[in-house]
């Protein structure tokens, strides 16, 4: 049985939007009500399946802690490998790590750096992109460990955070299945 696929336009309505968290002036884009929907969540796994497969796919990668529902579905989807990118100390074997800003503070990403073969092409996967440091150092990360990143996969969006910019900077193409104005 093939469930039904939702559009875009259904799947942004599916979304919980939560002001003032976790700080004053943040639009908090809550996806827990998508992942609770059975047609919500496979469609979306469907929609960046799609995309990440036209992107030439081998591995997928995805970031603590959202970036692992998603990711580890499409993979599953296009029958490859998944990546965790993890936040710093969780693994158990040596890392390779990178260091990144944020808007208050550093944050660090880490990984193994066995889990990617030389010149493979990793798709990132993540359910947001704001101002797309998190996306950057990750590329970073797994280019350091010898993957070819040129495509990264969210399910939003915030344009208005320049987070595409970013990317594309480092020649990273973003896709998003929607978007939301603001931040
Ligand atoms: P950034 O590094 O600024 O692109 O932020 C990336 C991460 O922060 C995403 O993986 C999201 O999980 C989270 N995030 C940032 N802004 C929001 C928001 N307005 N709503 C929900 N999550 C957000």
């Amino acid at each position: 049985m093939t469930a039904e696929t939702l559009s875009a336009r259904e799947l942004k309505a599916l979304v919980r939007t939560v002001p003032d968290f976790p700080a004053h002036g943040i639009q908090f884009r809550d996806i827990t009500t998508l992942i609770a929907h059975p047609e919500g969540l496979s469609s979306c796994v469907r929609h960046l399946a799609a995309i990440a497969r036209e992107a030439g796919a081998q591995t997928i990668a995805g970031m603590e802690a959202r970036g692992f529902i998603f990711g580890a579905a499409v993979a599953v989807e296009l029958g490859v490998g998944f990546v965790p990118v993890r936040k710093s100390g969780k693994l158990p074997v040596e890392t390779i790590g990178i260091d990144y800003a944020l808007e208050y503070g550093r944050d660090r990403l880490e990984m193994d750096p066995g889990a990617v073969n030389d010149g493979e092409r990793v798709v990132i996967v993540d359910d947001l992109i704001a101002t797309g440091g998190t996306a950057v150092a990750t590329a970073q990360l797994l280019r350091n460990a010898g993957a070819k990143v040129d495509a990264a996969v969210f399910v939003i969006d915030l344009p208005d955070l320049g987070g595409a910019g970013k990317l594309r900077d480092v020649e990273v193409e973003t896709h998003a299945l929607i978007q939301f104005e603001g931040k």
